[in-house]
């Protein structure tokens, strides 16, 4: 696995799932993580591990759809530790499910605000100090972000916004050595997929639970691009699907 010894790492939905996952293997890869959630305070496995790895680290309850929150939770991030050299976007929301004509308007709304502008918010707070070390962000993106999937009409249009978040950031900050990637991670069994099948409402949701991928999957890739190696495939929407990446990030075939 790729070392990133002393980078500061932010991981946002670090509290379980994929964002735990990525926070615990950044851990071991060396990295100071910095892990954000509303509910990291009561994250146990997150905690322990941490503490396990090693590492400085430091929890910060954020909830990312709250732009003070979010400016806060960066400041202090960046004030203990220096500096910041990642993000990983990775919090995320799939609610509400349900065809559009059926689904709550609040509940759509606040599932971009999270999705999207939650993303934004975290890169906005965070950008100066990234530009200061050619930083890395990981945007975690989804197959909803390229085609639509019945039922998931939010997600599926705040994704798609997020993809082209990354596409922004490459292009206004490239130049600059910021390094941004959309990071696809497949479907991986966590509580978003528990909410998935409790649906039914289509394919995705009839998948069974041990055809799904592990965390542990995504989250080596994920500390892959946070890492130097990566740096040609900047500005791309990368799957682990690909034959090529899971190769180059050093996965099973
Ligand atoms: P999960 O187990 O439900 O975890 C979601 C994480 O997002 C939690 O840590 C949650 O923490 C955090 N979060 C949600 N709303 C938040 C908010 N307002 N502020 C801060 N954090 C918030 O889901 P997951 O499957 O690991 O998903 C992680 C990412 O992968 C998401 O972006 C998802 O769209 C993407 N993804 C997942 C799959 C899959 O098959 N699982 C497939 C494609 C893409 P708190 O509740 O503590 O805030």
């Amino acid at each position: 696995m790729a070392r990133l010894d002393g980078k500061v790492v932010l991981v946002t939905g670090a509290s379980r799932g994929i964002g735990l996952a990525a926070s615990l293997a950044l851990a071991g890869s060396g990295a100071t993580v910095v892990g954000l959630g509303r509910s990291v305070g009561g994250a146990q496995d997150l905690q322990a591990g941490l503490a396990a790895a090693g590492r400085p680290h430091l929890l910060l309850p954020c909830d990312v759809a709250d732009w003070e929150s979010v400016s806060a939770a960066v400041d202090q991030a960046r004030d203990r530790f220096g500096g910041i050299d990642a993000l990983v976007n990775n919090a995320g929301v799939v609610d509400p499910i349900g065809r559009l004509g059926d689904t709550d308007p609040a509940r759509w709304q606040a599932n971009i605000a999270i999705n999207l502008c939650g993303a934004y918010f975290v890169v906005r707070a965070a950008l100066p100090a990234l530009l200061a070390r050619r930083g890395v962000v990981v945007n975690v993106s989804s197959g909803a972000a390229h085609r639509a999937v019945e039922g998931w009409s939010a997600y599926c249009a705040g994704k798609a916004g997020l993809a082209m978040l990354t596409r922004s950031l490459a292009l206004e900050y490239g130049a600059e050595g910021l390094r941004a990637y959309g990071f696809q991670p497949g479907v991986v069994d966590t509580e978003m997929q528990v909410q998935i099948r409790a649906s039914g409402i289509n394919e995705v949701s009839r998948l069974r639970r041990e055809d799904l991928a592990r965390p542990e999957d995504p989250a080596r890739a994920i500390v892959w691009l946070c890492g130097e190696e990566a740096g040609d495939l900047a500005g791309q929407e990368l799957t682990i699907r690909d034959p090529d990446f899971r190769r180059r990030a050093g996965l099973a075939a």
